[in-house]
């Protein structure tokens, strides 16, 4: 029972704070709305007793002030829930907030104490506007104070606090926009860092180390995406190749130039097949070319020609040059085939290459 209703009252909550964002990325959008819903929460927390109690003191300013803000940040949630338009939201929350916050300075507040609040300005105005703008507004504000405490009866100010009071809010007050500025500067460092972090991690997750080309993963995502399309023009191409007698080369020259062979020959096709197909390593000396919605009665020919080319490269050192041969199958498929159905055809067909005798092609 217990745990149901801790279920229930987490999802409320979630929803509550992310407006049905699923909260789980790293997005500038979920961390904003939660903040804006995080504030529209305290703010109503804070102003409505306040608001209340300014209504039992017969304070028509304080209580219409704090009521105001509080059913406007009430709004303001229900408008970012709609639209989940943050830019808007985070200007409802801080502008008012601003107003407020003079309005306490300048009136003095409950019991002359109104100036304790204007603390929240600086962690607001970063963890809204980010560093640059936040700093801005953080500056704009301490000129309004400034001013205030300057100039307190020539503005018209209700109460005016002692010279050293004034100093000591000020002082404070820069204190506390420096360190959010600080803490606001580290926070956007590691974000950026994890951003980065999580992007070369899914470009490693996808790329032959050896090669660079895609691996097994890079290109099955590659072609799942690509060979969904049902309005393609013409059927897809996938190509695999296998090198011929690869062991006796790492046996013959040794295992380090079996590896530039690989890398040699994945330059060679990258430089052949351009960018209208799709490289990948597919295993060990194994590789497989997917080419989208391509005119298939060309490719057999271009892989002759391939092959061709491959037969005359030499490979190894000046004084110790040696040539490989590739083995081809070539399937065609379109999105009504399954892509396992499509590879393991190309495979058959490589595999009948290697019984022909290898350096050849087998094509659907
Ligand atoms: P076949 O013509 O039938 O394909 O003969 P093969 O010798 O190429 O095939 P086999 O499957 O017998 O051997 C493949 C060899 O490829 C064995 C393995 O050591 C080598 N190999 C696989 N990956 C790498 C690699 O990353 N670097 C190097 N240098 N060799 C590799
Ligand atoms: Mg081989
Ligand atoms: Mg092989």
């Amino acid at each position: 029972m217990l745990k149901v209703l801790t279920h229930y009252f987490k999802a409320i909550v979630h929803n509550y704070a992310f407006c049905g964002l699923s909260g789980d990325d790293l997005s500038e959008q979920s961390r904003k709305v939660l903040l804006i819903n995080l504030f529209c929460f305290v703010g109503v927390l804070f102003t409505l007793p306040l608001g209340l109690i300014a209504i039992v003191n017969q304070d028509v300013w304080v209580a219409s002030s704090t009521l105001f803000i509080s059913s406007l940040y009430t709004l303001n949630h229900v408008y970012l829930r709609f639209t989940l338009n943050y830019e808007v939201s985070s200007n409802v929350i801080l502008y008012p907030l601003f107003i407020l916050m003079l309005f306490l300075v300048f009136s003095g507040g409950v019991n002359q104490t109104g100036f304790v609040w204007i603390y929240c300005i600086p962690p607001v105005a970063m963890f809204l506007h980010g560093l640059k703008r936040g700093m801005i507004e953080i500056v704009l504000f301490l000129c309004v104070l400034l001013l205030i405490f300057l100039f307190p009866s020539e503005l018209g100010a209700t109460y005016n606090w002692s010279q050293e009071l004034k100093k000591r809010i000020v002082y404070s007050f820069l204190v506390l926009g420096f360190l959010s500025a600080v803490y606001e500067y580290s926070r956007m460092k590691s974000i950026s860092m994890l951003r980065n972090l999580s992007e070369e991690l899914q470009v490693a997750s996808k790329t032959d180390p050896l090669t660079t080309l895609l691996n097994r993963r890079g290109m099955l995502e590659v072609i799942n995406k690509e060979s969904s399309n049902d309005k393609q023009v013409f059927d897809n191409a996938l190509i695999i190749c296998d090198v011929d007698f690869f062991k006796k080369v790492n046996d013959k020259y040794g295992h380090n130039i079996g590896d530039a062979v690989l890398i040699e020959l994945s330059n060679i096709f990258k430089e052949n097949w351009g960018k209208d197909a799709h490289i990948s390593r597919w295993g060990g000396e194994e590789f497989l070319i997917f080419i989208p919605s391509t005119l298939f009665d060309i490719i057999h020919p271009e892989v002759e020609r391939f092959r061709k080319r491959i037969e005359k490269v030499r490979f190894g050192d000046l004084d110790n040059p040696f040539h490989v041969t590739l083995s081809f199958g070539i399937a065609r498929f379109n999105y009504q085939e399954s892509i396992d159905n499509a590879i393991n055809r190309a495979d058959k067909h490589l595999y009948k290459a290697k019984s022909n005798g290898r350096n050849c092609i087998v094509s659907d």
